[in-house]
């Protein structure tokens, strides 16, 4: 069975929602924001941007949604050129520092990024501990692996919070500029914590092209780009993805909590229509001024909660 992993805009993701709606399945696996059956493809959005298309039309309906350029995608039915930043075959057995970010689909909360290395010599433990792709593991695992994780590896774990994300959102930096930036910078922090100690390589869990993740931390005054590689459902690739995976989310789960419990509510994650009913619901208790220090604003939930808000004061 063929699967193509695409990287998509939260409006594209919506908008696909949208045009699925009457191929949606009742059950979605935990991460994602759908999962919908047509003939011949299954398509599974997660909140990270990722989508997933599997079956025998996957290549034909990833096209389809796929906004970004369709010569590239006239290319990829040519046998496929790894980029030249694709890890090694034996990844799996080195010693490499990982990143992953969690929160970039969802209107409530930060995003948060993490690093974590990983040695060979670790793997037995991190297995024992329960480290794998985050995506089969549910919020109750993620805490305590989490827990368990922070007194076993090096790591580092970076919270942009929402008053920061959408001041820099304003001022036109994109998201994917703001995570390559938390990426470099986690990263870096691992590195400078293992003290030259040896390591084999970075894996970034791919967000965007290699080329236009280095172009966003061109004006970082570090810069990671020696032995870097980049893989989509890197979680999968290599345990240090799958820690960094994990601790990202266990940090997105806790400020979660914490933003809630401050305005005496629980926040949905995601930004779905119980999302667009949870900030109208906040504008009206605590006006307009509440978004900025909870949400990612510039997402059109901000529009579409007014309007719920509108219609209710009718
Ligand atoms: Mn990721």
């Amino acid at each position: 069975m063929s699967h193509v992993v695409k990287m998509m805009s939260v409006d594209t993701i919506k908008k696909m929602e949208l045009s699925l709606k009457s191929s949606l399945t009742p059950t979605a696996p935990a991460g994602s924001v759908f999962s919908a059956k047509i003939p011949g493809c299954t398509i599974t959005a997660y909140k990270s941007g990722k989508v997933l298309f599997q079956g025998k039309n996957a290549e034909a309906e990833a096209v389809k949604w796929d906004g970004t350029a369709s010569p590239a995608a006239k290319k990829s039915s040519a046998p496929k050129k790894p980029h030249r930043f694709a890890p090694p075959s034996n990844i799996a057995d080195l010693a490499i520092i990982g990143s992953d970010e969690v929160g970039t689909g969802d209107y409530f909360g930060p995003i948060t990024v993490a690093a974590a290395f990983v040695h060979p010599d670790q793997f037995a433990l991190l297995k024992e501990i329960g480290v794998k792709d985050s995506k089969n593991l549910n919020d109750k695992q993620i805490i305590a692996i989490a827990k368990d994780l922070i007194h076993s590896i090096p790591y580092s774990l970076l919270i942009l919070h929402n008053d920061k994300y959408n001041q820099m959102q304003s001022k036109g930096m994109t998201q994917g500029k703001m995570k390559a930036i938390l990426h470099n910078r986690a990263l870096q922090n691992v590195l400078n914590k293992l003290e030259g100690g040896a390591y084999d390589g970075i894996l970034i869990d791919q967000f965007c092209e290699p080329d236009i993740y280095f172009s966003h931390i061109r004006n970082e005054r570090d810069q990671l780009r020696d032995k870097i590689y980049f893989s989509t459902k890197g979680e999968s690739v290599h345990l240090a993805v799958a820690a960094a995976s994990i601790l990202a989310r266990y940090s997105f789960l806790k400020e979660m909590d914490k933003l809630g419990a401050s305005i005496n509510t629980v926040l949905p994650k995601g930004a779905g229509a119980l999302v667009d009913v949870k900030a109208a619901e906040l504008l009206q208790k605590h006006g307009s001024a509440v978004l900025n220090n909870l949400a990612k604003t510039h997402f059109a939930n901000t529009k579409k909660a007014q309007a719920l808000l509108q219609k209710k004061k009718g």
